[in-house]
């Protein structure tokens, strides 16, 4: 067993997850199984109750483990599923050292962080160990965070514990670049090691995050001063495509390092399908507009995982998507529509509260009057069903109860189960669920398959007492929860793609494996715009092929702060 240590320095917002999850695909691909986890110093039990403000997408796992967007990226780049053992917070620690003290399980010894806490969390280390070659561990936040003691502390043990050879520790800093001394700064990244060092804890690897490129002389000031070898210090400079990662750091020899420091014989094998990647990604053939119309739109990590999908699913139709981010209030102010022109698709993603809905309404109206792809993911297909309950089938008033308890029309409900909850934190609709699809339907021939299963985080189903009226007014029900028959996926019978379904897909795609709804809207969003733009696309794909500009920040919401670009007065 091998286990890797992956702490940040200087600032937040490195793209700590990011360097994990690109080391992790790194040493699949030489063949070893590779597990990543996750430490975050904060008190909350699971980022579940928290605004997207303060924390950008919460990531679902197939158990129903609601967890750090990281986790997203760690399931992206590498092929092992996670459970909510790869995730751990300080609020879980403590509740389970709490609850063992209550239990007497401590055999009236005073409970202590040093060893009661540092137990809880190396016995997860251990846990998560369990079958697999090397074990990624990322600890959140930043070194000389009061909150992140524990954790380290409890890794220097871990270390101590191991064979010398069995533990990586990696840091990735910032190498800040001053205009105005033209140079590039080592002493932040120096004084976060030196904290490490404080506590027991020497890097064995600095991945420098960099606008400029790390020349010799800096590199040997980051040796000499961090005690690390020359060769371990690891240039990250910003990239295109986040999916170019594993290549850049594969390019100063980071795999190749730790499998060295792990003493492991597993070279690089001559198929490289991350640069078979990063070549398709550069190389699209065709663009595509998609527009996004949500309420989070200013936030860079909100809608992490749609995004990325939407990218994957670029990839597999050899385009290159243009996300418009359109916000769901501005549609709200008379002629909004304006927004949505030109746009080759429309998706409306997941969501709470009614801020921003009726916006959100006017797009799936639009979409389906105008014949452009509708694709709904989960409250974007409560809005296609509200929608169509309203315009359609003349239903007035017709809504969700989580927007209109007095609803005449509650098309979309709270299911009974549901009602008798009190707490916030877990009690959704949570996890993979099985959904049978209609034989025949968009979604059945976009699956190839009759039965799939698909991550859900929601509250609110459609209402099936309405599911008849739907059904005959033309909004086909074509999955369905086989157990308790509940509507999982509607789609239009005659426009082009309008499909909208009750679960997030986007937690189940992946660059090298596109998922296939996400894949068909992509297709069916390329195939209208045909007529007008594909000659013109072709020849400029051609004469450009490089269609990101090199260093747009825009591009890469990876490396943007989650907090930073959290405005200060919004309703949640
Ligand atoms: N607010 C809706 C519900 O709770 C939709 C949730 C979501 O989009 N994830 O059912």
């Amino acid at each position: 067993m091998k286990y890797i240590f992956v702490t940040g320095g200087v600032v937040s917002s490195l793209g700590k997850g990011l360097t994990a999850a690109a080391l992790g695909a790194l040493l699949e691909m030489r063949g070893l199984t590779v597990r990543i986890q996750k430490f975050d110093p904060y008190l909350n039990v699971d980022p579940g109750t928290m605004s997207p403000y303060q924390h950008g997408e919460v990531y679902v796992l197939e158990d129903g483990a609601e967890t750090d967007l990281d986790l997203g990226h760690y399931e992206r780049f590498t092929s092992g599923k996670l459970s909510r053992i790869n995730s751990l917070s300080s609020g879980q620690v403590y509740e389970s050292v709490i609850q063992k003290e209550r239990r007497g399980a401590y055999l009236g010894k005073t409970v202590q962080v040093i060893p009661h806490v540092t137990n809880e969390i190396k016995e997860r280390i251990t846990v998560a160990a369990k079958d697999v070659d090397i074990l990624i561990t990322e600890i959140g936040g930043t070194t000389g965070d009061i909150e992140g003691l524990p954790f380290l502390e409890a890794l220097r043990q871990f270390a101590l514990e191991q064979g010398p050879r069995d533990v990586v520790f990696l840091h990735v800093t910032l190498v800040p670049y001053l205009a105005a001394a033209g140079e590039l700064k080592t002493k932040p990244t120096q004084q976060s090691v030196a904290k490490l060092r404080e506590i027991g804890i020497q890097p064995h690897v600095l991945v420098c995050r960099s606008e400029k490129p790390i020349d010799a002389s800096v590199r040997d000031k980051l040796s000499m001063f961090c005690n690390v070898p020359v060769k371990a210090v690891i240039e990250c400079r910003d990239v295109d495509s986040i999916y170019e990662l594993p290549i850049a750091l594969q390019q100063e020899g980071l795999d190749q390092l730790v499998v060295e420091l792990f003493g492991l014989n597993k070279p690089q094998p001559e198929r490289n399908v991350w640069a078979e990647l990063a070549r398709r990604i550069n190389n699209p053939a065709h663009t595509v507009r998609i527009g996004v119309v949500g309420k989070y739109i200013e936030l860079q990590d909100a809608y992490k995982s749609v995004y990325e999908s939407v990218t994957h699913a670029g990839i597999a139709n050899n385009a290159k998507v243009e996300v418009v981010r359109v916000d769901a209030e501005d549609l709200e102010k008379r002629g909004g529509t304006a927004l949505l022109k030109g746009l080759d698709g429309i998706l409306v993603p997941g969501g709470f509260g009614d801020r921003g809905t009726e916006g959100k309404i006017i797009a799936a109206r639009y979409a389906r009057e105008n014949k452009v792809p509708y694709y709904g993911l989960c409250l974007g297909l409560q809005i296609a069903v509200i929608e169509f309950a309203r315009n359609v089938l003349k239903l007035k008033g017709a809504n969700s109860t989580e927007f209109d308890a007095a609803s005449p029309h509650p098309v979309i409900n709270m299911m009974e189960e549901q009602k008798k909850i009190i707490d916030k934190g877990a009690t959704m609709r949570l996890g993979s669920y099985e959904c049978a699809l209609t034989s025949g339907s968009k979604a059945a021939k976009a699956y190839k398959a009759e039965s799939i299963r698909e991550r859900h985080r929601h509250r609110y189903e459609v209402n099936n007492a309405y599911v008849g009226q739907l059904q005959r007014g033309g909004l086909t029900v074509s999955g369905i929860n086989p157990r308790r028959n509940l509507v999982e996926i509607v789609e239009l019978k005659d426009h082009p793609f309008y499909l909208a379904v009750q679960f997030h897909p986007e937690f189940q795609s992946k660059p090298l494996h596109a998922h296939p709804l996400f894949t068909a809207f992509v297709a069916a969003a390329l195939k209208q715009r045909k007529p007008f733009k594909s000659a013109k696309a072709k020849s400029k794909a051609k004469a450009k092929p490089k269609a990101q500009a090199a260093g747009a920040k825009a591009s890469k919401p990876s490396t943007q702060s989650r907090k930073a670009a959290r405005p200060a007065k919004k309703r949640a």
